[in-house]
């Protein structure tokens, strides 16, 4: 299943909108995205477990 997130770009504080996939094992994703105001880079890691997510982090990147 993949889902719509909502995150906030470290840098520029813009919402960003991030398509995540949801799984019923548990296991830590991590993603790079570059924000799309600013261009600078994220970390995000999310877990999900049940199709529901039950973590997630976005980090600056530099
Ligand atoms: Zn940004």
């Amino acid at each position: 299943m993949i889902v719509e997130k909502k995150y906030k770009c470290q840098t520029c504080f813009t919402n960003n909108l991030i398509d995540i996939e949801l799984s019923f094992c548990s296991e830590t994703v991590d993603l790079i995205e570059d924000c799309t105001i600013c261009c600078n880079p994220n970390t995000i890691s999310y877990t999900s477990e049940n199709e529901k997510v039950v973590y997630f982090e976005v980090l600056k990147t530099y």
